[in-house]
Order: structure tokens, then sequence, then C-alpha cells
């Protein structure tokens, strides 16, 4: 497909991954796939963590756990990556309604920006999903994931290199550019 752009600066990466802003309202149409990353500040890029033998484990760059979904924010289909605070409130919240966090549409507000950003959930309506679909979305899930994360892997090659290492910090919640696929 070729199209003519003639307003050039609107155009935008394209990204499967929607992005959680104050306000927004999610919902979680599959199961949890949990991927683990280091985020290195400096290069504003996460790499994998590729477990046993990680050069940035060993280099003493914290991992951080990635819980992603199937869903929709503010009724966009794609890609949700759940901040971890926000995954362990709806797990608090499913545990309190004995009813699953895939079942409700959950608002979310944020504060603060960078490592002070703050989030916190509400319930909204109830959200109809069936088995079926859950199944569906877990397999579209699944393929994306297995995307994101041979990019990871290709940034961990690239990126794992002595004399690096002093450029590498973590931040609680990376900004989502970091994750957008190129
Ligand atoms: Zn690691």
């Amino acid at each position: 497909m070729a199209e003519l752009i003639t307003n050039e600066q609107k155009e935008k990466q394209a990204s499967s991954f929607l992005k959680i802003e104050d306000g927004s309202v999610i919902t979680l149409k599959s199961n949890l796939v949990k991927t683990r990353t280091h985020f290195l500040r400096e290069e504003r890029s996460s790499v994998a963590c590729i477990g046993e033998g990680c050069f940035f484990c060993q280099n003493g760059i914290p991992y951080r756990n990635e819980y992603f979904y199937w869903g929709t924010i503010n009724g966009e289909k794609g890609l949700v990556r759940l901040p971890a605070t926000v995954f362990f409130d709806l797990n608090e919240s499913e545990r309190m309604l004995k009813k699953d966090k895939q079942n409700f549409e959950w608002i979310i507000s944020k504060s603060g920006s960078g490592l002070k950003t703050r989030y916190s959930v509400t319930r909204g309506s109830d959200v109809k999903v069936t088995e079926k679909e859950i199944e569906e979305n877990n397999k579209k899930l699944l393929e994306k994931i297995e995307a994101y994360d041979k990019t990871m892997r290709e940034k961990y090659d690239e990126l794992s290199v002595e004399g690096k290492k002093e450029f590498f910090e973590t931040e609680e919640e990376p900004p989502i550019e970091a994750y957008e696929e190129r």
C-alpha cells in the first residue's frame, strides 16, 4: 500500500501498545502474560531479562515484571500493559469482589510523572466476556508478546556490552514510548 502524505508532522510510529493516561477506562479481555525486562534509562530502552546468566542482573540492575493483557483503553483494542501497582490493586479487588478483573471496566487515575508516577483504580461498569473470547484473545496476545520479546532479545544482544553498564538505571514505571515497536 502506498499513499502520499502531505502532513508529515502528523505521522506516528506504529504501536500496538495502548497508553494509559489519567482517566483512562480499561477492560481486560484475556488472561495475563508476564514478561521480565530491564529498563535502561540512559538508552531510553528496555531489554529482555534472559534469566540465568543475564548480563544486566549480574551488573545489579533490577528486573521488572511486565503485566500484559489483550483489552481496550477508552474503547480502542490492543495490548494493555498494566503498571505493576495497578495489577496488584486489581488482584486485591478480585479477591474482595469474588469476581475476575475481566468482568469490570476499570478507571485509572494517574498522578505525578517519572519515578513519582502513582496510579489508583476505581471500578466501572460490568463487562461481559466469554471464555471463547478470552481464549481467542490469549492467542492474539501471545503472538504480539512473542514479537515484543524478540525485539527485547535483540536489544539485549545489542546493549549487553561491558563498559556501558554505568549508564544503566531503573525507573519504577518507564515511559510507554520505550515499548513502541520499531
Ligand atoms: Zn536480567
